[in-house]
């Protein structure tokens, strides 16, 4: 496994604000990364400080295997972390060509990424009649014009319209399936869940989860149960080593599962204990309870 990106300990303070606390993770080749958290957990400071437009305070960072500078590792790195800015009566093409001559790479691959980000038709119209989406594409194709090793884009489909998102979500996956490394920052856990394979949870700059999508779900799920005789119930429950803890609302009582277990399973077992349930549900957190539950307010 090829490192591409290591964050080891990192931290930014902007005055007494601490935007980033103590962040460690490692972005392996290959895989699709989303640094997932609400309005001002330390998205765009965490991304700005790894591409060296924003300072850190504590920590460290290294590109790569760490040999050569930020500066020259940079290179390798396409990246839009800003709205997509292209002069407005240039059209596509016109527009690619410059940033070819900027960054100094050859203008050779131009068509080749309109046609990834589906603005080949479109290439000869001026910046300033297209819609958002495809502003937002472009800047897609212009930071793949030295084909990067690894595309880090900030809220990728911020502003768009549902159609506008599909078509990103769906060149992210493109992109992606070819073989560069990607890291997005997002607010929306259905992007992430979509798009995604590893996830960075941020909650007020801290990590609250890091690794894949899939084990972020890993949860064995829960009963919700109701019986005449909660006490009974409840000694029960607190007895049964496949139950972690319990909640109880009412004469509600939801048990969390340690381990696998399947809710006739479990009835046969209360029942052989001399509990009637009148009420036997098992349930599963969605991806989307347990995220609020990981990044609520515990203060
Ligand atoms: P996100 O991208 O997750 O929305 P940010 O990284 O933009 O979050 O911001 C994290 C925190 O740092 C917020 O509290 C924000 O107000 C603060 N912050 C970001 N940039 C600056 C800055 N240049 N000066 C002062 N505070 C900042
Ligand atoms: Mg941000």
């Amino acid at each position: 496994m090829q490192t591409i990106l290591t964050l080891d300990n990192l931290s930014k303070n902007f005055g007494p604000i601490q935007a980033v606390k103590n962040l460690s993770f490692t972005i392996e080749k290959g895989n699709v990364y989303g640094i997932l958290g609400p309005n001002g957990s330390g998205k765009s400071t965490t991304l700005g400080i790894v591409l060296n437009v924003v300072n850190k305070t504590s920590g460290s960072y290294h590109w790569f295997d760490g040999s050569e500078g930020t500066h020259q590792a940079l290179k390798k790195v396409g990246a839009i972390i800003e709205r997509p800015n292209f002069y407005p009566y240039m059209n596509a093409v016109q527009n690619l060509e410059l940033v070819c001559k900027i960054k100094e790479v050859s203008t050779s691959k131009i068509d080749e990424k309109l046609e990834l980000v589906g603005l080949l038709e479109r290439k000869l119209s001026k910046f300033k009649t297209y819609s958002l989406g495809m502003k937002q594409r472009l800047a897609i194709a212009s930071a793949l014009l030295n084909d990067p090793e690894i595309l880090i884009l900030d809220e990728p489909t911020n502003g768009l319209d549902p159609q506008g998102i599909h078509q990103i979500r769906e060149i992210i996956k493109k992109i992606a399936a070819s073989g560069t490394t990607i890291l997005l920052a997002s607010h929306l856990l259905d992007e992430v869940e979509k798009v995604c394979t590893h996830v960075v949870i941020l909650r007020k700059g801290e990590s609250l989860y890091t690794g894949s999508v899939e084990g972020m779900n890993a949860s064995h799920g829960f009963f919700v149960l109701q019986s005449r005789n909660t006490a009974r119930l409840k000694e029960e429950l607190e007895r049964n080593a496949a139950i972690g803890s319990i909640k109880e609302d009412g004469d509600l009582i939801t048990a969390y599962l340690n381990e696998p277990m399947d809710a006739s399973t479990f009835n046969e077992e209360m029942h052989s204990k001399g509990i009637v349930l009148s009420h036997l549900v098992k349930r599963k957190e969605s991806l989307e309870e347990l995220f609020l539950e990981i990044t609520k307010n515990l203060s």
